[in-house]
C-alpha cells in the first residue's frame, strides 16, 4: 500500500459496498467522532449509526453506516457494518418516510422496547438522509 493513501473497504454480510484507496476517513464513533490520515497508528472503534466520508483528491463521498466496526492497520482500513449506503444511492424519499414512520412510532410509544426501537429507525433515517445531502 502506497504511504500516502489508505486502503478503504466498507463491507456488509452481503457485499462490499465500497472499495478505494483514500486520502482521508472521517467516521461516527461510538466515543465520539474520529479522522484518519495515511500512517496513522493501528486503531480500532465500535461505530453508531451515523455518516463517515471519505475524501479523494479533494472529492469527498459521504457514506451511511449503521452501526459496526472500523480497524485500520498498515494503510488499511474496514468498516464492517449490517448495513452501509454510498450517499448518491440513497433514495430521500424513502429515507424521508422512515424518519416519519420512526417520529410516529416514537410519538405511540409505551415501553422502553418499543422506544429504542423506535429511535434505532429514526437514527438510520437521519444518518440516511445526511449522507444523502452532502
Ligand atoms: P426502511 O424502513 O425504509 O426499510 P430501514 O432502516 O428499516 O428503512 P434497513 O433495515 O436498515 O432499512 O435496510 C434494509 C436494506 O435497505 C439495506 O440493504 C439498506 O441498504 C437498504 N436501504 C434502507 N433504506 C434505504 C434508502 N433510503 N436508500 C437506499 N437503500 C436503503
Amino acid at each position: 500500500m502506497s504511504e500516502n493513501k489508505i486502503h478503504l473497504k466498507i463491507i456488509t454480510p452481503e457485499k462490499i459496498v465500497y472499495e478505494n484507496d483514500v486520502d482521508s476517513i472521517y467516521a461516527q464513533g461510538e466515543a465520539g467522532s474520529f479522522g484518519i490520515l495515511p500512517n496513522h497508528i493501528p486503531f480500532m472503534a465500535a461505530l453508531a449509526i451515523g455518516t463517515a466520508k471519505a475524501e479523494i483528491s479533494g472529492e469527498t463521498i459521504n457514506f451511511s453506516i449503521i452501526g459496526g466496526a472500523f480497524q485500520f492497520k498498515n494503510n488499511e482500513a474496514i468498516i464492517l457494518t449490517e448495513v452501509a449506503e454510498i450517499g448518491s444511492d440513497i433514495d430521500v424519499t424513502r429515507a424521508q418516510l422512515a424518519k416519519e414512520r420512526a417520529e410516529a412510532k416514537l410519538g405511540n410509544a409505551s415501553t422502553q422496547h418499543d422506544i429504542k426501537i423506535a429511535n434505532a429507525a429514526l437514527a438510520r433515517a437521519m444518518a440516511r438522509l445526511k449522507a444523502a445531502s452532502k
